[in-house]
Order: structure tokens, then C-alpha cells, then sequence
């Protein structure tokens, strides 16, 4: 058993306070989980302080590890305008390129920054599996075993989602640039028996059928049929272009289709879903799945705005990534989530009350930050996301002192946390009780940089 003391908390409920409670003694078991939460205590001689506001951790429910690595390297504009398509085939070049070093090397850092950022746990949508030249590994789940390597490392708590990629478009073949990313079915059943007995302990395993433009109906279904209990996530209706094709191939919209054809219920997570009619909108809400959303990458992509004023209005659920990780900060997707719906609609607070839009006095940040920390826990599986018993003790202590929160009541933090925030204030991070931030960088910083660094310097030259 380990004691933690920490002097503010913010704990679920509703309080004078906001949510926040003072000395708050929290006690551990030997699993890292909460076995007690107690405001107002003294702090005993043996608890562990963290002195300053202390969040629950957050999920980063949608990452694609490689591509942290190509961040900066798409932001020219080509001869006949860019758009994701275009983005999509420098991703394919890049991802041609990696070895399997190169994959550690690259997740450990994005993990590394993650973790300085507040997320504690990550959903890996890991899609590239093979070799350069397409033939599997001598071990099928190498690059697999890479991303664990790294979530080991740096402490970090892996969804390990394996992507299952078949086609490359409705009723098309895949190309030869996607070798890398290739199943059959069997295949795929393989991969996830030689994972299970590894993804233990904090660790989860899920699945991810790319999107329906890459599985055909048929192997829908078959890999449904591999997990009854673990979380589905799937990219869904991101690009105009492929909710075009999707209907003029299936005749349906993608969200229409999948609700149709496949149980979606509170296991799955629609990621994007960002171009859905009134009635989409509505059944998803309905179904409890999470909605996936990446603010900045789906701006960083122009692919559209997700309709969350309506979405969230009727109770629908949601939980937030870095996708492509053009950027690495929780406050900053959670700040654009609620942007986006302001220069949509031309108002102000659109996100702070449901059901029924605005709520009177009902502050934006936390309820943007209470749905993120719900549904990215929901999505992964993971207890994360609330101080509270049974859950993994996964503390962000953020910065007391930081200018951003000067005189600020308590009720007001998250609010500048997500809506004033330039540097990071995150200061420490615990994942199931152990530090694995401290002063604002993760405690294996250097050498996980160091190693970054020169794999860059080697990509950047070939
Ligand atoms: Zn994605």
C-alpha cells in the first residue's frame, strides 16, 4: 500500500468548489489502483506530496506512433493544392522508410512528451506491421512488441490497437505502397493470439479495422467475430471524398452503414466521424460509443468540423487524440474542440452545458475536460481519467504558481488550464502511483531524446 497527499484534487462530483477538494490523502494497492480518496486529512509522514492542483490523467485515445516523426515535413504546398490525399502520400513514403528501431525510437519520444503533457494512457492505432518490402517479420507482432517497448519505457499505459488493412478503397486493391499495413484474416487472428498473452497489467488489447474503405464488409464481420469484450475503434467519415465513395459504393453514408451493419455499442470508438447528417448524429449519440475526436489534426488535415453542439446535446460521448501529433497538448485539442464550434456557430461557450446547449453559469473547461476524461477512458478501457476508488492512480499535478492561474478561485482552473495556457503547466505525472514526469520532463528525457534525435538525423539524410 503507498499514501499520497495532495493539497487540491480534483475529484468527480459536483462541490462548492468546482470539483476540487483540499488535502486530500489518497491510498494505493500494490497494483497502482486507488483503494481510498479522503479530503481534508493531514498529511502523514509516509504520503507522497504534491503540493499544487492535482487533475486525474487523461486518455489520448487515437495515435499513430511513426507519425510524430513526420510532423513539420507535409506543410508545403504542392503544384495543384494539398489536401489530406496529398498529406497521405507523404505519410506512405515516410512509412516505407522505418525499421523497427526507428518505430521505438520514435514512439518512446512521442510517449515521453505525452506523458509531460498530462495523457496517461494511449490508444495505439498501429497499422504498420511488416517489413519494408511487405513480407511479414519472422515475428509477426515486431513492430508491435516496439510500441510496447516504449509504453514500457516511459511508464505510459498502452491500448494497443493492431489495425486490420485489406483494401486500398471501396472494392479497390491495396497499393504497393501500403504493403507494410497488409492482413488477410487469418493473418490478423494470428497477430492478436500472439499479442493477448502480453498485453496485461496496464496494458489492453484491442482491435482496429482501419475503416470501411479498407475492410470489406465480410472481414468486418469475421474480425468482430475474433473479441467479443475488448474496445473496436475504426476511422469513419473523415474526408468528404470517402463518405462520397462509400455511397456510391455501399449506398450508404459510413456512419449510416456501420450502425446498420455492426453492433456499435459503448466497446466501440467511431474516430473522425466528422461528416455525419441529423440523423447520424443522433443514432451515434444513442448507440454510447465514443466519438474520436483530433482537433488539431483534423484542422491540420482540413477535413470539416465534427457536429459536437448536436452531438453532445443529445448525450453523446466523446474522447480526444493527437492523431498525427502535430501537436502533443491536451489543453490545446480540448481549446480547439470548443473554437471550432464557436466560429461555426458565431457564439461563445458552445460546449459548456448538455443537454441544451448553454447552460446558464456553467463553465466551458470542465465540462470539456469531465467528457474528454470519461470517454477516453471508456474508449481504451482504461481506469483512468477520475481520482477516484478503483481507479489507476494517474495524477497530473499542474504548476500552483504558474502566472496563468494567479488568484484565480478554484472553479476558474480548468478554464485557464484549457483557454489561457501557453507553456505547459504540468509539473509532475504519476501512472499508477509511480513519477514518471518531474519539473515538467519526463524523468528519462535525454536518453529518450538522444536516441530520437539521431534516428532523425538518419531518416532526415537517406
Ligand atoms: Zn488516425
Amino acid at each position: 500500500m503507498r499514501r499520497f497527499w495532495l493539497s487540491r484534487a480534483y475529484l468527480p462530483g459536483d462541490t462548492a468548489a468546482g470539483g476540487w477538494a483540499s488535502e486530500v490523502e489518497i491510498t494505493t494497492d500494490a497494483a497502482g489502483l486507488i483503494t481510498a480518496v479522503q479530503p481534508g486529512r493531514a498529511a502523514a509522514v509516509d504520503a507522497v506530496r504534491l503540493d499544487g492542483p492535482v487533475l486525474p490523467g487523461l486518455a489520448n485515445l487515437h495515435s499513430h506512433a511513426f507519425q510524430r516523426a513526420m510532423a513539420g515535413l507535409a506543410e508545403i504546398a504542392g503544384p495543384a493544392g494539398d489536401d489530406f490525399w496529398t498529406w497521405r502520400e507523404t505519410m506512405y513514403r515516410f512509412a516505407l522508410t522505418l525499421s523497427p528501431e526507428d518505430v521505438e525510437a520514435i514512439a518512446a519520444q512521442l510517449y515521453a512528451e505525452m506523458l509531460a503533457q498530462g495523457y496517461t494512457a494511449v490508444g495505439e492505432f498501429h497499422y504498420l506491421h511488416h517489413q519494408t518490402d511487405g513480407r511479414p517479420y519472422d515475428d509477426r507482432a515486431e513492430l508491435s512488441w516496439r510500441i510496447l517497448a516504449a509504453a514500457e519505457q516511459t511508464g505510459m499505459a498502452l491500448t494497443h490497437l493492431p489495425v486490420l488493412y485489406a483494401t486500398g478503397g471501396f472494392g479497390k486493391p491495396a497499393s504497393e505502397r501500403q504493403r507494410r499495413f497488409l492482413h488477410d484474416i487469418d493473418g490478423y487472428a494470428a497477430l492478436l493470439e500472439r499479442l493477448r498473452p502480453r498485453l496485461t497489467g496496464r496494458h489492453r488489447l484491442g482491435m482496429a479495422p482501419h475503416s470501411l474503405r479498407a475492410v470489406p464488409a465480410e472481414m468486418l464481420r469475421a474480425a468482430l467475430s475474433l473479441d467479443a469484450s475488448g474496445p473496436v475503434h475504426i476511422h469513419i467519415a473523415e474526408q468528404t471524398g470517402e463518405v462520397a465513395e462509400c455511397e456510391a459504393f455501399t449506398g450508404q453514408r459510413p456512419v449510416q452503414w456501420l450502425l446498420d451493419h455492426a453492433a456499435v455499442d459503448a466497446r466501440w470508438c467511431l474516430v473522425h466521424a466528422t461528416h455525419m447528417t441529423a440523423d447520424e448524429t443522433a443514432r451515434l449519440a444513442a448507440s454510447q460509443a465514443v466519438a474520436g475526436l483530433c482537433p488539431t489534426t483534423e484542422a491540420n488535415l482540413g477535413d470539416g468540423l465534427f457536429p459536437a453542439v448536436e452531438y453532445l446535446r443529445q448525450g453523446g460521448r466523446f474522447g480526444i487524440g493527437s492523431d498525427s501529433h502535430i501537436s502533443i497538448n491536451a489543453a490545446e485539442e480540448l481549446r480547439w474542440l470548443e473554437y471550432g464550434q464557436r466560429l461555426f456557430h458565431r457564439g461563445r461557450n458552445m460546449l459548456s452545458g448538455a443537454p441544451g446547449a448553454a447552460t446558464p453559469g456553467a463553465a466551458t473547461g470542465p465540462k470539456l475536460f469531465d467528457a474528454a476524461a470519461a470517454g477516453g477512458a471508456q474508449a481504451l478501457q482504461q481506469p483512468t481519467g477520475a481520482i477516484a476508488v478503483g481507479r489507476r492512480a494517474d495524477f497530473v499535478l499542474l504548476d500552483g504558481n504558474a502566472a496563468q492561474f494567479a488568484g484565480l478561485p478554484p472553479e476558474r482552473l480548468l478554464d485557464a488550464w484549457i483557454f489561457s495556457g501557453q507553456p505547459n503547466a504540468v509539473r509532475e505525472v504519476y501512472v499508477g502511483g509511480e513519477r514518471v514526469v518531474a519539473e515538467g520532463r519526463h524523468v528519462k528525457a535525454e536518453a529518450i531524446a538522444a536516441r530520437y534525435r539521431a534516428v532523425m538525423r538518419k531518416l532526415l539524410s537517406s
